[in-house]
């Protein structure tokens, strides 16, 4: 399995060494807007610790930790008023989850019917 990299973007945002437009903090995840938004209202939320991706923290992550990012994201979703209206919560992993940063990170979408779970191909 591949090695966590310290540089990697999202460890850099929660060492404050690069910018995010922050919208939840506690002591086991922080949640901020994506850059890029694929959706009116698109949140990323990552945990504290330093894992790769969901294979990774559902393999080493403790049963504290993973609580506590699980709240951390509804309770996020709530505090942004997208639990009424409903909302996606996504992950990707690795190469064909075309996972871009090697730090896990739930991606929450909404502010508007989202459609299909997945592109279609046909
Ligand atoms: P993924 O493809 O699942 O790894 O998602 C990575 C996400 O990080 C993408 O949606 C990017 O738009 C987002 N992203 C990249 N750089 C930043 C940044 N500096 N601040 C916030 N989001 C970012």
């Amino acid at each position: 399995m591949a090695v966590y990299d310290d540089n990697n973007l999202f460890a850099k945002i929660l060492r404050g060494e690069i910018p995010c437009k922050k919208v939840y903090e506690d002591q086991y995840a922080l949640a901020f807007h994506d850059i890029n938004p694929q959706a009116p209202t698109h949140i990323l939320v990552i945990p504290k610790g330093k894992y790769l991706s969901y294979d990774d923290y559902s393999q080493k992550a403790s049963a504290e930790e993973i609580a506590g990012l699980m709240r951390a994201v509804g309770t996020v979703a709530r505090e942004i008023g997208l639990d009424a209206p409903g909302y996606r919560i996504l992950s990707n992993i690795g190469t064909d989850g075309g996972q871009e940063v090697p730090h896990l990170h739930f991606h929450l979408f909404g502010g508007r019917r989202l459609g299909p779970m997945l592109k279609r191909d046909n």
